[in-house]
């Protein structure tokens, strides 16, 4: 993500302001940062549910938005999981997974819904609708829906949200493991420090619509006194 940058509509200033952040593949980030702050707007922009009014978004080496592409959402390749599952109600375990293979042959779609159901440890569930499972449980659906097509970047936005905090810390290290066992690029976003510990490789903390390491934070407040004094910097 290079000099990303994002106002809406009807706000005044730049909700994401020159956003840099490269991701190895097989990482997992966790950008953290207080309500407000602009983590899902990022998501959103990532998975092409807005359009930035700047900068540039990769993925490897397919450029997904620059001034001259924008790839649509269904065609990038990247799976998210909401903050509330977002799981049809209407449907079960099964019908709900495999949601996102359409294009697949219908054995291959057969054996992957109850591979990714089986690494989430909810074989058994198959023919469940949503509302017949637990909070946690409906997690791990939402997560094997997500992870089904083989996404290149997995998004998860609080996905913890609305769990109890037994709940939160036993599904934390689950998700880490079952994330890990896939190899899949993930940002992860929350408020949560503890949340992010266990979870990432590597934090970013998000302010003022900017990425900043979690390590330099120090550094990039001393960064920004010497923009404010450009003289100063100058005369080093
Ligand atoms: P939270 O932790 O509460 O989910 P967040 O970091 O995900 O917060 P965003 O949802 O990205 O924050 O919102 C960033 C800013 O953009 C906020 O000030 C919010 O009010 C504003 N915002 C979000 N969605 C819209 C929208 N559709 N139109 C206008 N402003 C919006
Ligand atoms: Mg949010």
């Amino acid at each position: 993500i290079k000099d990303l940058c994002f106002g809406y509509k009807n706000a005044k200033n730049l909700t994401i302001h020159h956003f840099n952040l490269d991701i190895e593949q097989g990482e997992i980030i966790s950008i953290l940062g207080e309500s407000g702050s602009g983590k899902s707007t990022v998501l959103r922009l990532l998975c092409g549910l807005e359009t930035p009014s700047k900068g540039t978004i990769k993925i490897g080496s397919q450029t997904m938005t620059d001034e001259r592409t924008f790839v649509l959402p269904e065609k990038r390749g990247i799976g998210m999981v909401f903050q509330d599952y977002a799981l049809f109600p209407h449907m079960t375990v099964y019908e709900n997974v495999q949601f996102g293979l359409k294009n697949w042959k219908r054995k291959e779609r057969k054996n992957r819904v109850h591979e990714v159901l089986e690494l989430v440890n909810m074989s058994s569930y198959a023919k469940r609708y949503p509302h017949e499972l637990s909070g946690g449980q409906q997690q791990r659906i939402a997560l094997a829906r997500s992870l089904a097509p083989e996404p290149s970047l997995l998004l998860l936005d609080e996905p913890f949200s609305n769990l109890d905090a037994d709940l939160q810390i036993k599904i934390r290290s689950e998700l880490k493991e079952i994330i890990k066992q896939t190899g899949t690029t993930s940002i992860f976003v929350t408020h949560d420090r503890e949340d992010s510990r266990a979870i990432a490789d590597r934090i970013i903390t998000m302010r003022d619509g900017a990425a900043h390491d979690w390590d330099s934070l120090c550094t990039t407040t001393r960064l920004e006194e010497e923009q404010r004094q450009p003289e100063l910097v100058r005369l080093k």
